[in-house]
């Protein structure tokens, strides 16, 4: 689920956003320093996990904002979160821009959750009262910069999306095309279609933004993660980028493997790299379509190369599967969907403990952590996680001083042991 953090500039939207993100962040995402991670990232509380977006960063010259522009972007959260914070400002109480926000908000028929920001001591308890005047319900009261009130906000947020089903416990495997504008996904869902669609059933009680049909088409039985649908085109003009982030998103996270396609004629471009790493934040399964390759002229090694280059570009996350596809004349069509299915097994795999310390520790053995300060960083075993997706924990006298290039050694020991291709892998240290 996205909750989407919205409000006028200077209220404390992205201090708040780091505040909700930043022990994830320190723990899992190994792809910070991005831009890009400021404005969007993930978020656990008591075992629960969110997407988190805040709309503040997409918006060009702040300080001086339009009305008009975020109205826009309220707009375009309202539809694609799943869950609204609208954050206001204790000290400085209301303003227009807040009106107008929160105006727009009461109109909706989406979950908003009022946020007073700035109330770092108890004396400005009472001056939230005026949020009262809303009418978008009680200010739940918190200091991002301190951290004061983020505990009970986060209770409510986990309170909400309590009742999203946990999808992935399903047995048949979800796809869902993503890629920018024009790359032929329309195409590709076409093409997997066909002209009958031959559709079984939904997933029941599913929410009411995600669109799953069920397909037996090809030998192969999926839910195809359908957003394209719902689509309002009217509403997308200057803020396309914000928009389609927030589409990928939503669509990715209901799947299990992300088929991505890219333009054969323009290759792997800063935008598609971004979508790979939300597929990888999202710990997700992916595919690589390079699209519309009946417009390459090909010579003995033009595929070859071209695997080469895009393997350069999404380095270090080589392992994926990349097919070189002609939707329109339905080339390797079949071919996709067997990569799929073959990344969704992937992904599921469990090794059995015994199977892995005898592999991993082996490869520890031959190259150990280095030492840090003279001290001796040492392994003792390690163990896959109960997760839906592959993620390990190795035990460690001192975790804080394993580095990444260590870390990257291991992962590339269990892809070369064990096959996860096509699928993010988590590494922890752990203390033993
Ligand atoms: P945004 O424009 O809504 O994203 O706001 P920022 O997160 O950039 O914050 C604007 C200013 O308010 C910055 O100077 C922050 O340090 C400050 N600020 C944010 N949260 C708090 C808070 O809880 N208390 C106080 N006193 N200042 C805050
Ligand atoms: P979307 O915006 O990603 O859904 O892209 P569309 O499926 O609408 O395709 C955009 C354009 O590319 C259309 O004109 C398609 O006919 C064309 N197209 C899609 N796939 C291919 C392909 O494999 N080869 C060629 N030559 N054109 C394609």
């Amino acid at each position: 689920m996205i909750v989407a953090i919205v409000g006028r500039p200077n209220v404390g939207k992205s201090t708040l956003f780091n505040r909700l993100t930043e022990s994830k962040q320190a723990i899992v995402d190994e792809t910070s320093g991005v831009t890009r991670d400021r404005l969007y990232g993930k978020a656990e509380w008591t075992g629960k996990e969110f997407s988190v977006i805040d709309t503040g960063g997409y918006i060009r010259n702040s300080d001086d904002i339009f009305e008009e522009e975020i109205r826009k972007q309220v707009d375009i959260a309202m539809d694609e979160a799943g869950l609204i914070l609208f954050v206001v400002d204790v000290v400085n109480g209301i303003t227009d821009l807040d009106e107008a926000v929160a105006e727009i908000l009461r109109k909706s028929n989406k979950k908003v959750l009022l946020v007073a920001n700035k109330v770092d001591n108890n004396a400005r308890i009472l001056d939230s009262n005026v949020f009262y005047k809303f009418g978008l319900g009680d200010p739940i009261c918190i200091s991002s910069i301190n951290g004061s009130g983020t505990g009970e906000l986060l209770d409510k947020i986990v309170e909400y999306i309590g009742d999203e089903k946990p999808e992935e416990e399903l047995d048949i495997p979800k796809y869902t095309v993503v890629g920018r504008p024009n790359v032929g996904k329309s195409s590709l869902i076409n093409a997997l279609i066909g002209e009958e669609r031959n559709i079984v059933t939904p997933i029941s009680g599913t929410t009411r933004d995600s669109i799953y049909t069920r397909y037996n088409k090809f030998d192969h039985d999926f839910y195809l993660v359908d957003t394209a649908g719902i689509r309002k085109k009217g509403k997308v003009t200057e803020n396309l980028e914000f928009y389609s982030v927030l589409r990928s998103i939503r669509s990715l996270e209901k799947a299990d493997v992300c088929l991505l396609l890219i333009d054969a004629t323009q290759g792997m471009e800063s935008q598609d790299l971004n979508i790979i790493k939300l597929i990888q934040k999202n710990k997700k399964g992916l595919v690589i379509l390079v699209n519309k390759w009946d417009l390459i002229e090909k010579e003995t090694n033009t595929s070859k190369e071209y695997t080469e280059a895009i393997k350069k570009k999404i380095a270090p996350f080589i392992d994926v599967p990349i097919i070189f596809t002609s939707v329109i004349n339905k080339q390797r069509i079949h071919k996709v969907l067997e990569e799929a299915k073959t990344v969704y097994e992937n992904r599921k795999r469990k090794i059995t403990t015994a199977k892995l310390n005898d592999v991993m520790l082996e490869a520890i053995e031959t190259y150990s952590p280095p030492s840090v300060k003279g001290k001796f960083v040492k392994i003792k075993y390690v163990t896959q996680l109960n997760t839906f997706y592959p993620s390990f924990a190795f035990f460690c006298n001192l975790p804080q001083y394993i580095r990444e290039p260590y870390k990257r050694y291991l992962e590339n020991k269990l892809r070369e042991n064990f096959d996860f291709t096509g699928c993010p892998i988590q590494i922890y240290m752990r203390k033993k």
